[in-house]
Parts: C-alpha cells; structure tokens; sequence
C-alpha cells in the first residue's frame, strides 16, 4: 500500500473536517492536500486520526523544512475535532478573523445572537446591549414587538484566552 492509496470517502473526511482549508489556523488558505502527522514512513498509517489538511506551503514547512512542530499538528487536528462539535462554521469563521485582527468589539446583523450562541454560552463573547437599531412589528390585532437588527459584542478576557490558544495550536479543550 503506497502513500498514495489513501481511501477516497478518508481523503474526502479530513477535507471536510478542515472546510477545505489549511488546519493551521493562522493561515487557511483552501487546499485539497492532505499530511500524514505521523509520517507515512514511519508507520503506514492512512486512518483519519493521522490525517489532516494542509495548504500545498504548510506542507513543505511541516515536513520537509521542518518549521512546524508535529505537537502542534497534532494539536491542530485535536482541536479542529473540538471545534466541529461545538462550535458553527459562522462562530469558526470569527474565531479565525478575531485572531488575526486582535479586534475586541465586533458588530453583527439581524439573528447575529442566533449565530454566536454558543460562543457567548461558553463566556467568549459578551453582549453589552448597546442601542442598536430595531425592527419594530405591529398588528391589527393589536401585536407589536421590537426585534434588534444590530448586535454589539465584546470580545471577553476568556475569549481573548481562548483565541490566543486556538491559533497558537494549544489545547482548547
Ligand atoms: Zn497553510
């Protein structure tokens, strides 16, 4: 078995886990290449625990010139899976975005709240209801109700902690 026999639904998994993008988190450029973490040498081992996507210049780094440690590789991919469980790609999406901006406070459109629940559950996020503006709804019978349309979050400590882990490739568990 080569290294090049890797299963296509294994190749098709690792991509989707990584969104088609690189793993390392600070870079993310769409790639459909994919690194053994443990080298194919080593152990032949093609399971979707050794896998992960890297971009075509990531690669070379990780395995040839050796600028990316395998530790942290390795901590990439444990934290990619923790990611998925429970975080949305919208949530994954800001994550990335917060982490190469530094940005404390972000603003988000209509049913923003609904797209960072489970960030701002976990204590990252925090919405300091800043008066934004409003959809306001009334009926004939006599219904109304004001929906916010804008959502002013700040990024807290914990989430700055929690970004810094997650694109330095620590443990976000
Ligand atoms: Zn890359």
């Amino acid at each position: 078995m080569s290294r090049d026999t890797i299963p296509a639904e294994v190749k098709r998994a690792v991509l989707v886990e990584a969104g088609h993008r690189c793993a390392i988190p600070t870079c993310r450029a769409t790639t459909t290449e994919i690194a053994h973490i443990v080298p194919w040498a080593d152990t032949q081992d093609n399971s979707f625990e050794n896998l992960i996507a890297l971009c075509p210049n990531c690669h070379t780094r990780f395995d040839q010139k050796k600028e990316i440690d395998r530790l942290a590789v390795k901590m990439y991919k444990h934290n990619l899976g923790i990611l998925n469980n429970r975080y949305g790609e919208f949530e994954r999406r800001l994550f990335e975005l917060l982490a190469k901006s530094g940005e404390r406070v972000f603003v988000l459109g209509a049913a923003g709240d609904l797209l960072v629940a489970n960030a701002v559950k976990d204590g990252f996020f925090e919405d300091k209801h800043v008066q934004g503006m409003n959809f306001d709804i009334k009926s004939d019978s006599g219904y109304s109700k004001s929906f916010p349309m804008t959502f002013t979050y700040w990024v807290t400590d914990a989430g700055v902690e929690f970004i810094k882990r997650f694109a330095s490739g620590n443990d976000i568990a």
